[in-house]
C-alpha cells in the first residue's frame, strides 16, 4: 500500500501528486491535469490536420466519379453536373501542376450556372464542396456594394470563406465561394456611364480582381464595424469560384440572338430543331452579356452551363430518392420515436400536385409536407403507435386547413 502512494506521480511530467491539481490513475500509471490538457490539444491539432480539409484534392474522383457522387444528392441536371465534374476535376490538376512553373499553364476555371430559382443551382455547389472537403461559403450578390457605400464590401465575401475555413488560410486559399444571384448585379440599362451604378456595375468591377486571382486583404471579423482589426492577406489564385443565377427573362435574349442567326432557306430549316420550350439550354456567353453582366466578368467565368425547369416527375423524384430526401428525413423524425411512417403513392403525387400549382418547386415541398406532418409531429409522440400511414386523403385535408393556401395567390 505505501508502495502505491509512493507512485503517485504523473507518468507524464512526473510531478507529485502534491504539485497539481488533479491526477487521474490508470491501469498502470498517471496522468495530471497539465498533461491531459496538453494531451487535448495535441489531438485537436492532429485531427484538424488529418481530417477536416483535404487541400491537395488526394482523394479526388475522376469526372464520372464525381458524377455519380452529385447523383446521391441531385435529381436530373446531368448536363450541369457533367460540367460541373470536369471543371472541379480541372480545377484540382491544375493545382498540382502548379509545381512546375515552366509547363502550360492551366487557366482557372470558375463557373457559372444559370438556371431558373429552386432547380438545385446551391445544392450542386454545396455538394461538391461536401464531396472536395474544402471550406465552401455562400454569398448572396445582391448584398455586396462597392467600398464605401452602404451595404456589405466585395472582400466580405472571403471573410465568410476564412470563417468557413475555421481562419484556417492555406485551407481557404483552396475553398469553394458559391456566388448566388449573380445576374441581380447586372448592368441596368446599356449606357453605364449616365449614373454610378453602386450595386451592379460597380460591384462586377469589384469582383473581377478576387476572380482572377489576387491577394486581398481580408478584415477577419468582416464589416466595417471593427476598423481596429488586422486584415489578413489572402490569395484568390486557386478559389474556385462557382456563380449562380436565375437570369430572368434571358430566355428572350437567347431566343433574339437563335434568330437573328438563322436567316435563308439552309439555317431556316436548322432552326426548326431549336427545342422552344427549353431555350436555356443554348444559353452562350454573348446572352450573359446582352443581360448585363460586364465582358471582362463573363470573361472569368470561362465554364457556363445551365439547369433545366422541374418537371413533375422530377419534383416527385426529388421528394423521396435523394440521399436526404425530405421524406427519407421525416421517415428519420419518425423513427427516432419508434414510429415507422408511410405515405400511399396518391399521398406523394398529391404532394407534387402542390408545389406545381402554389409555384414552389423544389422548395415547396419541404414547406407542404411540413403542413401536412405538423399536426402528427405534435401528438404522436405523446401516443402510443408504432406506425403511421399518410394518405391522400390525410394530406388533402391538413392542406385545406392549412395557411399554405394562401400561396395560392402567388
Ligand atoms: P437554387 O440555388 O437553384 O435557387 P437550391 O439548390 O437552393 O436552388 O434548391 C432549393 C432546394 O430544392 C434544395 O434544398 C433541394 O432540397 C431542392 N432541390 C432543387 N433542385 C433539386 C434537384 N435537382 N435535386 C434534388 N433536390 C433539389
Amino acid at each position: 500500500m505505501t508502495n502505491k502512494i509512493k507512485s503517485d506521480k504523473c507518468s507524464f511530467c512526473g510531478r507529485e501528486k502534491a504539485e497539481v491539481n488533479l491526477l487521474i490513475a490508470g491501469i498502470d500509471g498517471h496522468i495530471c491535469d497539465r498533461c491531459a490538457d496538453q494531451a487535448h490539444s495535441i489531438i485537436q491539432e492532429e485531427v484538424k490536420k488529418d481530417s477536416t480539409f483535404d487541400l491537395e484534392g488526394a482523394n479526388l474522383l475522376k469526372p464520372k466519379e464525381i458524377k455519380e457522387f452529385l447523383d446521391q444528392y441531385v435529381i436530373g441536371q446531368d448536363e450541369a453536373k457533367k460540367t460541373l465534374a470536369v471543371s472541379v476535376y480541372n480545377h484540382y490538376k491544375r493545382l498540382k501542376q502548379a509545381v512546375d512553373a515552366d509547363e502550360t499553364e492551366i487557366e482557372k476555371s470558375n463557373i457559372i450556372l444559370v438556371g431558373e430559382t429552386g432547380t438545385g443551382k446551391t445544392l450542386l455547389a454545396r455538394t461538391i464542396a461536401r464531396m472536395l472537403h474544402v471550406p465552401f461559403t455562400i454569398v448572396d450578390a445582391t448584398v455586396l456594394t462597392e467600398a464605401g457605400y452602404v451595404g456589405e464590401d466585395i472582400e466580405s465575401l472571403l471573410t465568410r470563406l476564412l470563417q468557413a475555413a475555421d481562419y484556417n488560410v492555406e485551407a481557404a486559399e483552396r475553398g469553394i465561394v458559391f456566388i448566388d444571384e449573380i445576374d441581380k448585379i447586372a448592368r441596368k440599362g446599356d449606357n453605364p456611364s449616365i449614373t454610378r451604378d453602386v450595386s451592379g456595375e460597380g460591384v462586377q468591377q469589384g469582383l473581377l480582381k478576387l476572380l482572377e486571382g489576387s491577394t486581398v486583404n481580408v478584415p477577419p471579423q468582416g464589416g466595417r464595424k471593427h476598423p481596429e482589426q488586422k486584415l489578413i492577406p489572402v490569395d484568390t489564385k486557386n478559389i474556385l469560384f462557382i456563380c449562380g443565377g436565375a437570369f430572368d427573362g434571358i430566355e428572350r435574349k437567347i431566343a433574339n440572338r437563335l434568330n437573328t442567326k438563322v436567316i435563308g432557306y439552309a439555317a431556316a430549316k436548322k432552326a426548326d430543331r431549336i427545342e422552344r420550350e427549353n431555350l436555356l439550354q443554348y444559353v452562350a456567353p454573348q446572352d450573359l452579356k446582352s443581360f448585363g453582366l460586364i465582358p471582362e466578368i463573363i470573361g472569368r467565368l470561362p465554364v457556363l452551363t445551365y439547369l433545366n425547369p422541374l418537371d413533375r416527375k422530377t419534383l416527385r423524384n426529388i421528394l423521396t430518392e435523394p440521399k436526404n430526401s425530405v421524406i427519407k428525413q421525416y421517415k428519420k423524425l419518425f423513427k427516432i420515436d419508434g414510429i415507422d411512417l408511410d405515405f400511399e403513392e396518391e399521398a406523394y403525387d398529391y404532394i407534387v400536385d402542390k408545389a406545381v400549382e402554389f409555384k414552389l418547386g423544389a422548395r415547396g415541398l419541404r414547406s407542404i409536407c411540413e403542413n401536412i406532418m405538423n399536426d402528427a409531429m405534435f401528438f404522436t409522440p405523446s401516443e402510443d403507435i408504432d406506425s403511421l400511414h399518410i394518405t391522400k386523403e390525410y394530406a388533402e385535408n391538413k392542406i385545406m386547413r392549412s395557411n399554405i393556401q394562401r400561396l395560392k395567390a402567388v
